[in-house]
């Protein structure tokens, strides 16, 4: 077969877009390269019938985990488990583009064996872990222990170090005892109903990755 410029260029093309398309999840066929004389068209390749790694899973939207920007993610779900993740178009912050910690946080799920093949990060912490005060020990207990233990002691520290007034005497009801870090994890709404709560039980101590 003789080779022209042109059907290099094409047959080129054709190697370059095959390998992105398989990086992005899908598995095209390679399409045959048709003998043709000098001069001629290149044959079109036939058309071939793509299998998306998404073709079955179930979209669910998110927000990226790494940084205050918020930007909307699409997670593709299938039998429970995340096999894509990708910018969310409809997101106003983001419109469907992500940086590149956001285009990675698939990776926060999964890591690859030595075969190359993704599989869930055994050391992704799933469950309640609880290390009391001067113990060298972590110790699994349920969510329902988990939440009433951070009430519990929530309240008892804001009920010993509530101060009504400052060394001056004006009216300040806070307490200076906890602090308060928002999440990058929360969105607008989220975020606002934090605000509310720390401005009513008293906190003054209070961040957020974003300043928010
Ligand atoms: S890390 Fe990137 S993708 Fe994630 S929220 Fe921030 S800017 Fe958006």
């Amino acid at each position: 077969m003789k080779i022209s410029r042109r059907n290099f260029l094409w047959a080129a093309g054709a190697v370059v877009t095959g390998t992105l398309a398989a990086k992005l999840g899908c598995s095209p066929k390679e399409p045959p390269i048709e003998p043709t004389t000098p001069g001629e068209e290149p044959t079109v390749a036939p058309s071939f019938k793509e299998d998306l790694r998404i073709q079955y899973a179930q979209t669910v939207t998110s927000i990226c985990s790494y940084c205050g920007v918020g930007c909307g993610v699409l997670c593709f779900v299938e039998d429970g488990k995340i096999v894509a993740i990708e910018g969310d178009p409809d997101n106003p912050i983001n419109e469907g583009s992500l940086c590149s910690k956001g285009s990675a946080v698939f990776n926060k799920y999964y890591i690859y064996d030595e075969k190359g093949n993704a599989v869930v990060n055994p050391q992704r912490v799933q469950k309640v872990l609880y290390r009391a005060p001067r113990s060298s020990n972590w110790e699994e207990k349920s969510w329902d222990w988990a939440i009433n233990e951070i009430a519990k002691r929530f309240k008892a520290t804001r009920d010993a170090t509530f101060k009504e007034k400052n060394a001056a005497g004006a009216i300040v009801n806070r307490t200076e005892a906890i602090a308060w870090i928002g999440s990058a994890m929360c969105n607008n709404e989220e975020n606002y109903i934090y605000r509310k709560f720390v401005a009513a039980t008293g906190i003054v101590n209070q961040d957020h990755c974003a300043r928010l």
